[in-house]
């Protein structure tokens, strides 16, 4: 009965394993179909812009005031909208960012929490919703100022025209708001206001601060899905003037460039800040001294209003404190020469005043080379407590040293990494204006690319993060159950660093590194720059350009990176050695191995009974199929004669045949990197496309022929490939140790960085 039971259960199992496995075949180089857009005349099956292509425009003539004495941003704006489509629009949207701070918003309200053992204070405030957040409207006017009906849903506000707006027509109309600014360091969000408790002084990093227009486009007509966090934005080009009144001891920065510099800034300044603009160094424009004794005086009643004006530029935002010293340079980028500056208190130094603005430009001079010549005027990095945040000429960015002026290695590469990081934004997203609420990767993936390729180009050494395939192995080994595609709209990405900045990243360094090869890729990637600056591209778009401009079939690539979770773990199954049949019969017919038993027997003499009865015997009973005959070697000089030069020689050569076998455990095709060991210790490597298994998804094999000896083989030496599991890719297999460290329970001094230590060890020298 016992065994029965045993059976029964045994059974389904091991068909279960059968059915499972026969099911596997996917066709992995399928060409992607319905997974792609239709090609029409606003986007080309090649991947290029279609000659109808379109796109919408929205120019905003806005007044800002901030009030730096309730954090609070006032607003008027015009804005003229461009309708370049063919259709006929009875409505427009406008995106109100500000509204994902307003108490009712949904982002409160989706946001998931779960009573851990400890709990904030601040966790628990936050539960109900208490800043007054979200944008204020005073009106909506058309240029008459008659009131203009509007619906605001949550994030989006619709206002209904007066008069349809025709294709090749504009439409402008009036907004006055204003808002709270939120305390960016307490409530976090993108933009907002750091206060600097010491001084009492406010810095401020004013983004999403206006209502914006909504993109209508050809393949989504508007898109006008909520603002819920993730999903960042999706904008039209346009031309900005933009007046920002602020306290009249404040420096602003910001997008554009500065219209009136004679008004806002001293002789003195503005002399610097000429110089600046041919110099091959940062000049300091204002000084730390003169920010530390503005941090003091505190200008409360006189105002100044810096002017600013943008053009083609898809977004808006500018820093405002008079706690900002301010440095700038030139930089060559082809014929043009714009400037590299940062802003930053002093708490950012003695870091900010030797990297950031040198880091802009090293930017500046390694993305133009990947990707398009940087086409703006300015580049701005302003310093921030730890946030990384990008717009269009200016980021706000992370990486503030200790209070005494040190700061651990940690603390520089951030800082560093973070400049190349935003400031590569201008590329990803904001000129090659890829759509953000939709799809992070195309951005954030796409930069983080580039990042890696620019940090290679800072220093060899650079301990880049994100782009070598070794260092996603951790991920894609993951939880498959709660991972998601890099095809995943942004609301809903499991692991957000990994799938929308890392896996992207490297899977383009390793197209670029392993399946396409720089010269191909470097120019395929480049022409995808070229044909979407300044428009709107689309993931197909991407995926067709890559193919178009290379001839290299990447659906297969696509399909197993982007649209897949499957990792890469190749198994090298088994691997057998052959040499050639020689047919010579003093060769094959030697070296015959000695059965045991029959040695045993003849040591034993064991009696035989065809030598106690000769009866027994005939021809066989003596004869050796192992004796060359007479006639063996007349044959085998036959065959010889019989083969060309070629064969011959084949033959003469004594190659040995290694047939590997590679099994495919991960799912995830990639090409087969080997590399050889001779006897000799020499090596040879053997790459194979990953069209080899084309044929055969889950196992293949392949022989190769040497003439010396193979002592091992190893699968993807270099770890290029993102092999999840190496302890299978050895021949003869070989232990992968993992490694573990011993360590000691801190002494206190674990906060201690290098910097500090190395004075105090000066200081115990000096005792
Ligand atoms: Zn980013």
């Amino acid at each position: 009965m016992k065994y029965t039971l045993l059976f029964a259960f045994l059974a389904p199992l091991a068909l279960s394993a059968q059915i499972e496995k026969q099911a596997a075949w996917e066709d992995k180089f399928k060409q992607l179909g319905p997974e792609l857009a239709t090609p029409n005349d606003q986007r080309t099956a090649s991947g290029a812009p279609g000659n109808a292509y379109w796109q919408q425009r929205a120019d905003h003539n806005m007044s800002i005031t901030i009030d730096d004495a309730t954090q609070t941003l006032y607003g008027e704006e015009i804005i003229t909208y461009f309708n370049n489509s063919p259709d006929v629009l009875h409505y427009i949207w406008l995106q109100l960012d500000q509204n994902a701070f307003a108490k009712n918003s949904d982002s409160y309200a989706v946001e998931q929490m779960k009573i851990e053992e400890s709990v904030s204070y601040n966790d628990l405030i936050d539960l109900n919703p208490w800043y007054d957040g979200g944008f204020k409207l005073d009106y909506v006017q058309d240029m008459f100022g008659k009131s203009l009906p509007y619906t605001v849903n949550k994030t989006m506000m619709r206002i209904d025209l007066p008069a349809p707006i025709k294709p090749k027509g504009t439409f402008s109309f009036k907004i006055k708001w204003w808002y709270n600014i939120n305390d960016r360091i307490r409530l976090g969000g993108r933009s907002g206001y750091e206060y600097f408790e010491e001084d009492e002084n406010y810095l401020y990093t004013m983004a999403q601060f206006f209502p914006r227009m909504v993109v209508y486009c050809d393949n989504q007509g508007w898109q006008h899905k909520q603002f819920l966090g993730m999903g960042e934005f999706t904008l039209n080009f346009g031309n900005y003037d933009v007046k920002i009144t602020v306290p009249a001891d404040h420096v602003v920065a910001s997008t554009g460039v500065l219209q009136n510099p004679k008004e806002v800034l001293s002789a003195e300044e503005l002399n610097r800040y000429t110089q600046a603009k041919s110099s091959n160094e940062p000049i300091v424009i204002v000084t730390q001294e003169e920010a530390e004794k503005k941090e003091k005086s505190k200008e409360k009643t006189k105002t100044k209003t810096w002017h600013f004006k943008a053009e083609n530029v898809r977004d808006f935002a500018f820093a405002t404190s008079r706690k900002f010293i301010w440095d700038a340079q030139a930089v060559e980028i082809g014929t043009s020469k714009p400037m590299a500056m940062s802003f930053y208190p002093k708490e950012g130094n003695p870091l900010w005043g030797q990297f950031s603005t040198r880091v802009v430009a090293h930017t500046l001079r390694s993305y133009s080379k990947y990707t398009v010549d940087y086409p703006y005027p300015v580049a701005i990095s302003v310093h921030t407590k730890w946030m990384g945040m990008e717009y269009p000429m200016i980021c706000f960015n992370g990486g503030r040293p200790e209070k005494d002026g040190t700061y651990d290695q940690g603390t520089r590469d951030g800082m560093i990494s973070v400049i190349i990081h935003e400031v590569g934004h201008n590329f990803f997203p904001m000129i090659i204006n890829s759509d953000e609420r939709q799809w992070t990767w195309m951005d954030e993936g796409l930069n983080t690319f580039v990042q890696y390729l620019a940090e290679k180009e800072y220093d060899r050494n650079y301990p880049t993060r994100r782009g070598p395939a070794r260092n996603i192995v951790d991920y894609m080994r993951g939880d498959k159950s709660k991972m998601s595609p890099i095809m995943t709209n942004s609301e809903s990405i499991y692991a957000f660093g990994n799938n929308a900045y890392g896996k992207p990243a490297t899977a383009l360094n390793i197209l670029r590194e392993t399946v396409m090869g720089r010269e191909l890729f470097d120019y395929a990637f480049k022409e995808y720059c070229r044909r979407w600056a300044f428009r709107h591209p689309t993931p197909d778009d991407f995926f067709r350009t890559m193919e178009d401009a290379s001839a290299v079939d990447l659906d297969w690539f696509w399909r197993g990176w982007f649209y897949g979770t499957d990792h890469c773990d190749m198994n090298l199954k088994d691997v057998k050695t052959f040499r050639l049949n020689t047919h010579n019969p003093e060769i094959e017919k030697a070296d015959q191995p000695a059965d045991i038993s029959l040695e045993r027997d003849i040591a034993e003499k064991l009696p035989l009974e065809v030598d106690q009865d000769p009866d027994m015997r005939d021809f066989y009973t003596s004869y050796d199929p192992y004796r060359v005959t007479a006639l063996d070697r007349v044959e085998y000089d036959e065959y010889i004669n019989k083969l060309s030069d070629k064969e011959k020689e084949l033959l003469s050569k004594k190659m040995l045949y290694y047939q590997v076998t590679v099994e495919n455990k991960g799912g995830l095709i990639m090409p087969l990197i080997f590399e050889l060991e001779f006897k000799d210790g020499n090596k040879r490597r053997i790459q194979i496309p990953a069209e080899i298994w084309k044929r055969s998804e889950q196992e293949v094999t392949k022989v190769f022929a040497c003439e010396k000896e193979v002592t091992s083989i190893l699968l993807d030496p270099q770890l290029e490939t993102a092999d999840v599991d190496l302890s299978n890719n050895a021949w003869p297999p070989r232990v992968v140790p993992t490694r573990f460290e011993l360590f000691k329970e801190s002494q206190g001094r674990s906060r201690e960085n290098q910097m500090q230590r190395a004075k105090r060890e000066a200081e115990l020298l000096r005792k």
